[in-house]
């Protein structure tokens, strides 16, 4: 069934936000296109949103507007900011941040636009930018059932899996949960090849063969390659982990949930941005261990 063409004010046009507004400009939405940086707007213009020179503008006339920052800071700023949503609310009353933030800031915003008279829903993604380009990204949604279902139609034009798990701030806890196992699962494969690498056993092969088997994974399939090739190519860069995994802390911190695999994969996410490599994407940790096991010349140059 085809859906209702809205009206989106998109904020955030970066490697996964222009991806999605695409992505909904082909659906048959119309898109409102603002970001701090302006040739990221233009890039978007070119494929058919409307430029907006400020939060306010994006917003104007929008049935709902989406964020898709790098942090909480910026997302409050777009929130109370002097043009801000809180001031300058979309027409259709419905704010839906897509980035990955605190939840114990969600829940202030979503507190602070209700009592304005606009709903926010938290619907961080998981898929990358392979995903948001492919419009196949897994949304977990936090905040109320009838925000969830207004921002459905919307939501399809980005993503496959879209779930609605449960009060505002529910959709970032999810996200946090998901990124601690990202983290972890990532250290887990640069110790696999480290060793398999040091006994001389085909790490193309060995990739394979794993994917086939008990230890197949996401990062296995899909940063494996680069992380083998030597491939740091930002995708989703260390330094948006690095903020994840503080996220993380800061969650289980506040509830009293020791969390010792996430503490050890975080010291060596600060290794490798110590080491230059915070701009790089996260298959970058394997140079960690390229250092701890002595093969970081041999690794140069990939
Ligand atoms: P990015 O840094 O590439 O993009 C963020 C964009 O926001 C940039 O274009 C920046 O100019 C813009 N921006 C910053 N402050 C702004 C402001 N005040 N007003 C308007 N625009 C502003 O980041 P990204 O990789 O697209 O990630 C965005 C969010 O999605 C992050 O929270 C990240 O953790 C999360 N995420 C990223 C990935 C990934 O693989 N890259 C995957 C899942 C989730």
């Amino acid at each position: 069934m085809a859906e209702a063409r809205q009206t989106v004010g998109f904020i955030g046009l970066g490697t996964m936000g222009r991806e999605m507004a695409a992505n909904l400009l082909r659906a048959g939405h119309a898109v409102r296109a603002y970001d701090v940086v302006p040739t990221a707007v233009d890039a978007l213009a070119a494929q058919g949103a409307v430029p907006a020179a400020s939060v306010a503008e994006a917003a104007d006339g929008a049935d709902i507007v989406v964020t898709m920052l790098p942090d909480t800071p910026q997302v409050e700023e777009v929130v109370y900011g002097p043009d801000g949503l809180l001031a300058a609310p979309p027409r259709g009353r419905l704010v839906v941040d897509m980035s990955t933030i605190a939840p114990q800031a969600v829940r202030r915003m979503h507190a602070d636009l209700a009592a304005a008279g606009t709903d926010l829903l938290d619907a961080p993604v998981s898929g990358g930018p392979q995903g948001a380009r492919a419009a196949t990204l897994t949304i977990m949604a936090g905040g109320s059932r009838t925000a969830f279902d207004k921002a459905l139609p919307v939501l399809r034009g980005m993503g496959t899996t879209i779930t609605h798990v449960g009060d505002s701030g529910a959709g970032q806890t999810v996200k946090l949960c998901n990124q601690l196992i990202c983290g972890i699962n990532l250290q887990a494969i640069c110790e696999a090849l480290a060793l398999g690498r040091a006994c001389g056993v085909d790490l193309e092969q060995m990739r394979e063969v794993l994917l086939g088997g008990s230890a197949a994974s996401w990062m296995l399939d899909r940063l494996g390659p680069a992380m083998i090739s030597g491939d740091a190519g930002a995708g989703f860069r260390i330094d948006l982990m690095l903020k994840d995994l503080r996220l993380v802390q800061e969650l289980a911190y506040g509830k009293a949930v020791p969390l010792p695999a996430t503490a050890l994969v975080t010291s060596q996410y600060l290794d490798a941005r110590a080491h230059g490599e915070g701009g790089n994407g996260n298959q970058a940790l394997f140079r960690v261990y390229d250092r701890m096991s002595g093969q970081a010349e041999a690794a140069k140059g990939g």
